[in-house]
């Protein structure tokens, strides 16, 4: 038995290990992937205190800073199924894919996300490679260009007017006949001068040159004409799903299926902490990730003394 078991490996599962192990008390880590989305990503800006770094390596850099710890390390593991203690001081129960089963006083959930991809051709090859999907991290790669950003919801429209100030020009792609974003947000948007913005607009293609985005292509819905739009990148903002399937019906979840945490990462069940992109935290990051996780884990050691059993 565990006395702090952590699912998921990405920044926010490597800090919350550390965090616990430093408390001398007995840690585990169980991931699908270790690294998480960081094992993606390419050019990382704004980890504070480096100034760039890109993905395999920071996730080589967690991994070796866990390792100084003694922390138990499963990776290559996914989590089916949580089973809450019966009673507060029992243990919890998880149950993996392969099988077999581990027990924990305390759990930190950090299962993280993935971005709704749209999945036409194009998005997959051209990557990193003037698709993207983080504005905070990629906008300022585009900075004087063209940009697309598919998505008129809440963040599709605030990508809009964040990229707006950085970038050249933004069109704006909606699918529906309207965009879904609140309406100060679209009042704003509007009111930017090197903004367009297309309605009953889908994205069939993006088009690359040389190995780079070099467009897309979107029918309009209500004509059923196809045209192209010629660009440098792509922010594609359909939406962050939060890799908490396994979950519902046990904790309790957000509408988006996020973990809903409050300021201490508790969850809906005592002694169960959760952190980063899985949860209902605003703004999804790696410095966000990993200090929500180091909240989790002094959460979890503060359970524990609080708890003991005699
Ligand atoms: P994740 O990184 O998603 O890690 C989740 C972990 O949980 C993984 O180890 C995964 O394998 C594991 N897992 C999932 N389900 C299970 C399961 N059932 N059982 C066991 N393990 C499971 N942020 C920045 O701050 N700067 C950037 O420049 C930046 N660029 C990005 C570029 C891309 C392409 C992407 C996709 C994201 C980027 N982000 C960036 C966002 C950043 O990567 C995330 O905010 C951060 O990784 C979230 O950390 P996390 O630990 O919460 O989750």
């Amino acid at each position: 038995t565990f006395e702090v078991l952590v699912i998921g490996g990405g920044p926010a599962g490597s800090s919350a290990a550390i965090y616990a192990s430093r408390k001398g008390i007995s840690t585990g880590i169980a991931a699908e992937r270790f690294g998480g989305q960081v094992a993606d990503t390419m050019g990382i800006e704004n980890l504070i205190s480096v100034p760039y770094t890109e993905g395999p390596k920071l996730v080589a850099a967690m991994e070796q800073h866990v390792k100084e710890y003694d922390v138990d390390i499963m990776n290559m593991q996914q989590a089916e199924k949580l089973i809450p203690a019966a009673r507060r001081g029992l243990p919890h129960e998880i149950r993996l894919a392969n099988g077999a089963s581990l027990k924990a006083r305390t759990l930190v959930l950090s299962t993280g996300a993935r971005w709704r991809q749209l999945g036409v051709p194009g998005e997959e090859e051209y990557r990193n490679k003037g698709v993207a999907y983080c504005p905070h991290c990629d906008g300022p790669l585009f900075k004087g260009k063209r940009v697309a950003v598919i998505g008129g919801g809440n963040s599709g429209v605030e990508a809009a007017i964040d990229l707006a100030g950085i970038v050249g020009h933004v069109t704006l792609i909606e699918f529906g006949a309207e965009m879904r974003a609140d309406d100060v947000l679209q009042k704003k948007l509007r009111s930017m001068k090197n903004v367009e913005i297309i309605t009953s607009g889908q994205t069939t293609e993006i088009t690359g040159e040389n190995g780079r985005v070099s467009g897309l292509n979107y029918k309009d819905r209500t004509t059923g004409e196809e045209h192209h739009v010629a660009l440098e990148g792509v922010f594609v903002q359909i939406g962050l799903v939060p890799n908490t399937e396994w979950l519902k019906g046990d904790i309790e979840l957000s509408q988006h299926g996020e973990i809903i945490v409050n300021d201490r990462n508790e969850t809906s069940i005592p002694g169960v902490f959760a952190a980063g992109d899985a949860t209902t935290v605003p703004y999804k990051q790696i410095v966000i990730s990993m200090g929500e996780g180091s909240k989790a884990a002094l959460s979890a050691f503060d359970f524990l003394i609080r708890n003991s059993v005699e």
